[in-house]
């Protein structure tokens, strides 16, 4: 039996053995700052641009293409900011969904107050934006769309492919955030259209506070941080060398191990849904049923809150989250499963099981065990 059964790999993962191995150098033997011009500086340099290669080709995009900076929330901050202020003059108008990240939501809450005009697409109880209404909703002023490629919470994959299409068509920038998608879902940025895409290491066995952000050439583009002009001026700052070695390592493995890591996946998921489903009567699995990360598992109970189900379910050794890590905090229920029709109370029964590399069928059937015997109790 092992001490622990995490199930919370979308809040985040631990740094994969070979991962760590890769980054230990990077911290006391070549510490050299990127811009130096001696041999220790060269080490760096070179570190820094075979990681840039790496995630370039794990996404089918030019390595002059890819941004580092801190992780999913700059990314799509430097996206949305970004973008928006370097083409005011095109237009004022932003489309995304209302299930988006709170990185997403609050960058538009800050654009309204500069006077940019935000259209929040609703969502189907699956949880998938209707194409038809983001069509309705372009407008001749409308400047960039921003939908999630998953979603967090609930799972549910957006049509991207068409999404993309639809952007091409209009010639409206499309940036999605694909901080969930990484690893589970093969992601060609030429074959989807996509013009701006937000990366987080943290989340696929890479550490945390390193992220990237793709910016297709010639999308025209305004920096948060003035400096040292590192990453082409558009993001100053010394490079994190050791969390972006560790980016770069973590995405190749992602990528080389896809097909295998999302089968299992996948099974772990619907053996979970199986058991919990026959063993639990009256359980809602939120999210869609096909289009869904292959690592996610949201259900609802009818009658216990998930605050209660989880501090049990941790006093047994076991980690799942509530609607997300970001709101675990806040009382409220979560903007997502609100914008997918849980009535509130609901909504507070719902807990997200998020499975990773680190799991087998034993934790499968051990935690639905767990949760049957606490809600019967
Ligand atoms: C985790 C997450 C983020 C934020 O990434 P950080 O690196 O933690 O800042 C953004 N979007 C989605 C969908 C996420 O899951």
């Amino acid at each position: 039996m092992k001490e622990i059964i995490y199930l919370d790999h979308s809040a985040t993962t631990m740094v994969s053995d070979a991962v760590l191995r890769e980054m230990m150098p990077y911290y006391n033997k070549f510490y050299g700052n990127a811009s130096g011009l001696y041999f220790l500086a060269q080490e760096s340099k070179n570190a820094l641009e075979l990681s840039r290669q790496r995630v370039a080709r794990a996404i089918n995009a030019r390595p002059n293409e890819i941004y580092f900076l801190s992780g999913g929330s700059e990314a799509d901050n430097l996206a949305l900011k970004g973008v928006a202020r370097a083409n005011k003059r095109r237009g004022n108008h932003i489309i995304t969904t209302k299930i988006e990240h709170k990185a997403i939501l609050n960058a538009c809450r800050t654009l309204e107050q500069e006077g940019f005009e935000v259209t929040y697409l609703d969502v189907l109880p699956n949880g998938m934006i209707r194409l038809e209404d983001l069509r309705k909703a372009i407008r001749r002023n409308t400047i960039i769309i921003s939908i999630m490629f998953a979603n967090n919470e609930i799972g549910t994959v957006q049509p991207i492919e068409q999404i993309g299409l639809i952007a091409r068509k209009y010639n409206i920038i499309f940036h999605t955030d694909a901080v969930q998608a990484i690893g589970q879902f093969k992601i060609d940025v030429q074959r989807y259209n996509i013009d701006l895409l937000s990366i987080s290491a943290h989340k696929f066995y890479g550490p945390k506070g390193v992220g990237a952000l793709y910016v297709r050439q010639g999308v025209r583009i305004e920096k948060l941080i003035d400096g040292g002009t590192q990453e082409g001026d558009l993001r100053s700052g010394t490079e994190n060398i050791p969390g972006i070695v560790g980016l770069g390592k973590a995405i190749e493995e992602a990528d080389i191990n896809l097909y295998q890591n999302t089968n299992r996946l996948i099974t772990l998921r619907e053996n979970f849904i199986k058991n919990i489903e026959t063993q639990i009567p009256g359980v809602i699995i939120n999210g869609d049923r096909k289009y869904r990360l292959p690592c996610n598992v949201s259900v609802s109970f009818r009658n216990i809150d998930a605050k209660s189900l989880i501090a049990e379910l941790s006093n047994r050794k076991i980690c799942v989250s509530g609607g997300s890590a970001c709101s675990s905090k806040n009382p409220k229920p979560s903007h997502v499963l609100t914008a997918i029709g849980l009535h509130p109370s609901i909504a507070n029964n719902t807990i997200r099981v998020t499975f990773g590399l680190d799991n087998d069928m034993e934790d499968v059937i051990y935690t639905v065990n767990q949760i049957k015997d606490i809600i019967n109790h």
